[in-house]
Order: C-alpha cells, then sequence, then structure tokens
C-alpha cells in the first residue's frame, strides 16, 4: 500500500500542487481540510495553521511526520513529537526574499508614515505634514536588527542604502564581515527602526517587553514580520499611547486572525498587515512543492 499525506488545513483552493509532487514519489496526498478525510489513516500531515500537540498526535497513531508550510514550527509540540518518532519538516527556504521585502516595505511605510499620509488626503488635510512628525531622514538613522539569520541578514542587504549605520544582536552568531555586532540592550538604545528576525521559543517570547521598550528612543519604531509573541502587545500598545515610541509596523499578532479588540488597530503609529509577509505568486506553489516534497520522501526513504 502507498504511504498517504493528509493535508490539515490550509488557505489554498485545491492540494493539486501537493498531490502532484508526491505522487511522484509514489505517495498519495489525502484532502482533509473541514474534516472531508480521515486523517487517522495517514502516515503524515501537513498543516498550515492548527496547533499539533501531544493529545493530536496520540489521538493519530499511525502519523510519522507532520509538515508545517512555512518556517515558523512554533504550533508544533516539537518534543512530543520526538518523543514518538515523529519527524517535523517545515520548510526555511522558500520566501526570504518576500519577507525581507515586506519588512523594508515596512521599515519605509513607518518611517515616512505612508498609511498616516493617505489618510490625511482622503480627509482633506493636505497641508498637515507636521501631523506626520517625528519623520527624520533615514541617512541620519541607525537601522538596529535582532537575528541575523536568513531574512534578517537579506533586509539588512535590501535596507543597508537607506541607513547612516546598521547594528544588530543574535546571541548565536560571534562575528559577521559586514555589520556591527552589539549586546541587546545597545541595539535597542541605538535603534531608530528595530526589526526582529529571530524564531518565537519560550526563550524569545516577549523579548520586545516593557522594560525593552523603556530602552528605545521616543522617535524609534519597531518593525516585526516574525511571530507577534516576540513583542508584549500590551505594552507596544502602551507605549505608542504615551509617545514613547513613534511607529510600530507589524505583520504578526500575538493572536491571529486578528482579534477585533487587539489595542495595535487603534493605537497611533500602528500599521497592521496579515501575516503576507511570505507571499508572492512564486513563493507559493514553491512552499507546497517543497513541503510535499521533503515529506514523502521522508515517508518512502
Ligand atoms: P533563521 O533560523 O535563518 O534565523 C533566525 C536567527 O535568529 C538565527 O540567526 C538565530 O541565531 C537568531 N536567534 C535565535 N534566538 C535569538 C535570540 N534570543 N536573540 C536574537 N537572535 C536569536 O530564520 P529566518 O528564516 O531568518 O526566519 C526568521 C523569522 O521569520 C522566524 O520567526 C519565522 O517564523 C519568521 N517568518 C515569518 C514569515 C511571515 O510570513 N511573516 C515568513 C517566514 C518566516
Amino acid at each position: 500500500m502507498k504511504p498517504v499525506l493528509a493535508v490539515l488545513d490550509t488557505a489554498y483552493g485545491d492540494v493539486d500542487v501537493e498531490r502532484r509532487v508526491a505522487v511522484d514519489r509514489g505517495v498519495e496526498v489525502l484532502d482533509a481540510r473541514d474534516g472531508a478525510a480521515d486523517a487517522r489513516e495517514a502516515d503524515g500531515v501537513l498543516v498550515q495553521f492548527a496547533d499539533i500537540g501531544a493529545a493530536e498526535m496520540d489521538a493519530h497513531p499511525r502519523w510519522r511526520v507532520i509538515g508545517r508550510y512555512g518556517v515558523g514550527v512554533d504550533t508544533i509540540d516539537i518534543a512530543a513529537a520526538t518523543s514518538r518518532g515523529i519527524r517535523v519538516v517545515n520548510v526555511p527556504d522558500y520566501c526570504e526574499e518576500e519577507v525581507a521585502t515586506h519588512a523594508a516595505a515596512l521599515a519605509l511605510a513607518s518611517v515616512r508614515r505612508v498609511p498616516q499620509a493617505d489618510r490625511l488626503v482622503r480627509a482633506g488635510r493636505w497641508t498637515h505634514w507636521r501631523d506626520l512628525t517625528p519623520m527624520p531622514a533615514l541617512s541620519q538613522a541607525t537601522l538596529g536588527v535582532i537575528g541575523l539569520g536568513r531574512i534578517g541578514r537579506e533586509t539588512i542587504r535590501l535596507l543597508r542604502p537607506f541607513f547612516g549605520d546598521v547594528v544588530a544582536y543574535d546571541p548565536y552568531v560571534d562575528t559577521s564581515d559586514d555589520v556591527t555586532l552589539a549586546p541587546l540592550e545597545t541595539v535597542l538604545a541605538r535603534a531608530d527602526v528595530l526589526t526582529l528576525h529571530l524564531p518565537l521559543t519560550s526563550e524569545t517570547r516577549h523579548v520586545i517587553d516593557a522594560a525593552a521598550l523603556r530602552r528605545m528612543k521616543p522617535t524609534a519604531h519597531v518593525v516585526n514580520v516574525s511571530r507577534g509573541a516576540l513583542i508584549d502587545t500590551a505594552a507596544l500598545a502602551a507605549a505608542l499611547e504615551a509617545g514613547a515610541l513613534a511607529g510600530a509596523a507589524v505583520d504578526v499578532l500575538e493572536t491571529e486572525p486578528a482579534d477585533p479588540a487587539d489595542p495595535l488597530l487603534t493605537a497611533p503609529g500602528a500599521i497592521v498587515t496579515n501575516h503576507i509577509a511570505w507571499y508572492s505568486e512564486q513563493s507559493e506553489p514553491r512552499l507546497r512543492a517543497l513541503l510535499s516534497e521533503r515529506c514523502a520522501s521522508l515517508l518512502v526513504g
């Protein structure tokens, strides 16, 4: 019998890409979205949104592989999977360009107050540009980066031409030829734009909390395209409300989809996009094909 991969939940219209790639490797793909098929009959699952913990694994004893559509695996209980001999597969290498481009877009939109200026125009307030302060010249500004992995480095490459200086913190990187490394406190204090490019773990949850925000300049902006829980949302919204921070531009929230009561939706100087940093017409099929291929190969390997 052919091994079976079940697609549990995705926002894509069909499972055609997954099926085409897996079939070439002798693996069948079941569309198990909305309970359309029984994932208990599958040898592995592909999942985009759902949290997968020990209970789900125990309810599906055949699973040998859990494939997560994306880079982050913070929605999967890795320890529970490892202790049950289940391999967890992600796709770390499908959207560096897109995410870094989005981080750069958010950084520039936040500093240049693009959404706020758009609202002024629509409100008939053409000459009210002083409402948009502070708006510094970036050639005098410092870009601060936390996390010097694939996306952090690509973001630096894109944004460096705009900034006077770049300073970065990553406790797992000792030296870097082209970026000045500094302790976290220094990066927080020096950054005019601070951008986060690290995974969400128990160590990094709320790395930007009220104390970290107090170290930052009141004219600074925070950009987050990584994971919402890297930032204490309540503290960030409070800093924006108090004028202790100039702007925040985020693609990710602590609760997704956005809770209408999320204070960032009403905080001054906040820009929120809907977890789209990864997306382009090219990256979506790339993600689906790579995940399906890697999981299918593990099942037949
Ligand atoms: P990566 O593994 O290449 O790099 C992460 C870096 O973070 C590493 O260099 C690591 O040393 C560093 N790091 C780990 N702990 C740290 C800490 N405590 N302080 C500072 N740095 C620390 O990962 P990547 O591919 O660059 O992805 C970065 C983030 O982007 C992840 O959180 C991922 O989930 C997120 N992401 C978001 C989207 C989106 O659509 N919004 C898409 C892809 C990835």
